[in-house]
């Protein structure tokens, strides 16, 4: 049902032109080259990296993830569960360090979905031999 739409792209590693092609290298935010990402997508060629320094933007996304997070577990956990206010933030500090790779991957996949609108026709979930070479021509131009 999400598919084809930006969200689906962000929460699934996935290109946010085509919704096939992955994003980063690794699938897991937990491995050793959990930032590597590839610079044009290994399905439809859609070029990640717009210009230099595009994933500047990214850290304004990480901030608001990061605020949403705290602002949502504190809701939940100060406000409606009535847990003490400092075992909320000695419990928040470790939890925040073990979210960074995957707020890292998250706010640079919502970073780009913002800026790439998701292909809808159908016709870069089915790539052919045509199309690629296509994307090889537009590439080598
Ligand atoms: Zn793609």
């Amino acid at each position: 049902m999400i598919r084809n739409t930006r969200l689906y792209s962000v929460l699934f590693n996935k290109c946010p032109r085509c919704h096939t092609g992955a994003f980063f290298v690794s699938k897991s935010a937990y491995r050793k080259n959990f930032d590597e990402m590839h610079t044009h997508c290994p399905h439809c060629g859609e070029n990640y990296v717009p210009e230099p320094g595009f994933y500047w933007g990214s850290m304004y996304m990480s901030y608001g993830l990061y605020v949403l997070f705290m602002l949502g577990t504190f809701l939940l956990l100060v406000v409606g569960l009535g847990v003490d206010v400092m075992h909320y933030l000695l419990g928040l500090t470790p939890v925040l360090v073990l979210l960074l790779p995957y707020f890292f991957r998250l706010a640079r996949r919502s970073w780009l979905a913002i800026f790439i609108a998701p292909d809808r026709s159908g016709r870069g979930t089915a790539a052919t031999g045509t199309e690629v070479m296509d994307i090889e021509k537009n590439a080598a131009s």
